[in-house]
């Protein structure tokens, strides 16, 4: 491996993982359950709050310590989807929320009693033209009335609050699309059944992921999160975060990949000799691992700036972009040197091929990361 950094944390997470092996996220895959347990193991001991300041209780890591955690998960074979929304959603309320909102939940989230795995951008006429989102908050007294739709919003099921996005001032009276929308905690807990009804959506992945319907639910205005009118702003400034975590996620499937096709190359024999013995077989799994470290090494330089407190977008969308990537052909590579194998769930690569496969979509797909860097980096004309 070219850098194998924050080792301590590493043995760590392996350890943890130990007690929830392959057969563990194979059975809630198969039940399309949710591995509460791991989720809880990794909360209690405090791994979902690396990034939380130790003034509120947190372990006050940087990005790249945060980034090996959760590439750790899926490197021992588990799915970090179920729960890396608990290490990155809390950062819109840390950098915008009001001291009393910090106190009110920070805390809690660190020590693990509060659960918020939820964040409500898309929407499915708006897709990902997120200030056309037709969800509206309107202010009525102490409280925000919120109408409207959400869709593909994961986790829900299994958080206690969740962040939204929705427009406060009407488009046609902002100067700025971007203008005029709000973000907000919602407590699901009172929130469900009561205004907000939660549908789930089937889907390719064991990923908990639904359709959310706003019917005059009623929000606290002290739920509000920094100024009315500067939500999108605020989940701007999370991205960089999340697409370097997602991009740790990535590498650490891409890594499992790699590790399983070795392994079974060289175990598999036909006509004789280890089927790794063939270059039609090695060469594929040795370019599937350097794309694998290239996108590894983009991922650290994006932690780096982003820990240095450093402008990384470019450097957050190119480390997500490489890693996806990286990812999806390492999990095609190791499917075929399984052959029909492969295909047998009790082998995990097909559930792990599934997994990886999300991350040219979201958090972001493919076309605006392009266009981000089109745009941003090298400066051609603006697309959309
Ligand atoms: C399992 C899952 C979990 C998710 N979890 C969440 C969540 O928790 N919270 C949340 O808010 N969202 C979530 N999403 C939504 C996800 O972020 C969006 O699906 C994603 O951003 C793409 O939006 P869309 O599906 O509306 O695609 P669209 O915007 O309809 O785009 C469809 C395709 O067209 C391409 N495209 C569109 N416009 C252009 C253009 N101008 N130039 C080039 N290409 C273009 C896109 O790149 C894409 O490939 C989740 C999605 C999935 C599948």
């Amino acid at each position: 491996m070219i850098e194998e950094r924050h080792p301590e944390i590493r043995t760590a997470i392996r350890a943890l993982c130990a007690g929830y092996p392959n057969e563990y996220f194979r059975r809630v895959d198969a039940e399309r359950g949710y591995p509460e347990a791991f989720v809880d193991a990794l909360m209690r001991a405090g791994w979902l709050a690396a990034l939380i300041p130790e003034e509120y209780g947190g372990a006050g890591l940087g990005l790249s310590e945060a980034s090996v955690i959760l590439e750790e998960v899926n490197r021992c074979g588990g799915n970090a989807g179920a729960v890396h929304g608990q290490m990155y959603n809390m950062g819109t309320l840390l950098r915008h929320g009001s001291v009393e909102q910090k106190r009110a939940y920070l805390t809690a989230i660190a020590e693990g009693r509060l659960r918020i795995q939820s964040m409500a951008v898309t929407e499915p006429t708006a897709g990902t033209d997120t200030t056309k989102i037709r969800t509206t908050a309107v202010r009525r007294g102490d409280r925000y009335v919120v109408n409207g739709q959400k869709v593909f919003i994961s986790r829900v099921l299994h958080s206690d609050l969740m962040i939204l996005l929705a427009r406060t001032t009407p488009v046609e009276q902002v100067a700025r699309r971007s203008a005029g929308l709000s973000i907000f905690i919602v407590d699901l807990r009172e929130a469900i059944g009561h205004g907000l009804t939660v549908r789930p959506i089937a889907n390719l992945v064991n990923h908990e992921t639904n359709a959310l319907f706003f019917d005059d639910l009623e929000i606290p205005a002290a739920n509000l999160i920094g100024e009315e009118g500067e939500g999108f702003r605020y989940i701007l400034d999370g991205l960089n975060a999340e697409r370097t975590l997602i991009a740790a996620e990535c590498i650490g499937d891409g890594y499992w990949f790699v590790e399983r096709a070795v392994r079974y190359a060289n175990e598999r024999v036909v006509f004789d000799r280890p089927i790794g013995k063939n270059q039609g077989v090695q060469f594929p799994i040795a370019e599937s691992f350097i794309e694998i470290e290239a996108a590894n090494l983009m991922r650290y330089r994006a932690c780096d700036r982003f820990d240095a407190g450093e402008a990384c977008g470019a450097e957050a969308n190119m480390a997500k972009h490489l890693a996806a990537k990286a990812s999806w052909e390492a999990a095609n590579v190791c499917l075929q040197t399984y052959g029909g194998f492969g295909f047998a769930s009790e082998y995990d690569v097909e559930r792990k091929f599934r997994e990886t496969r999300l991350y040219q979509v979201a958090p972001i797909s493919t076309n605006m990361i392009y266009a981000y860097v089109a745009e941003h980096v090298l400066g051609l004309p603006r697309s959309f």
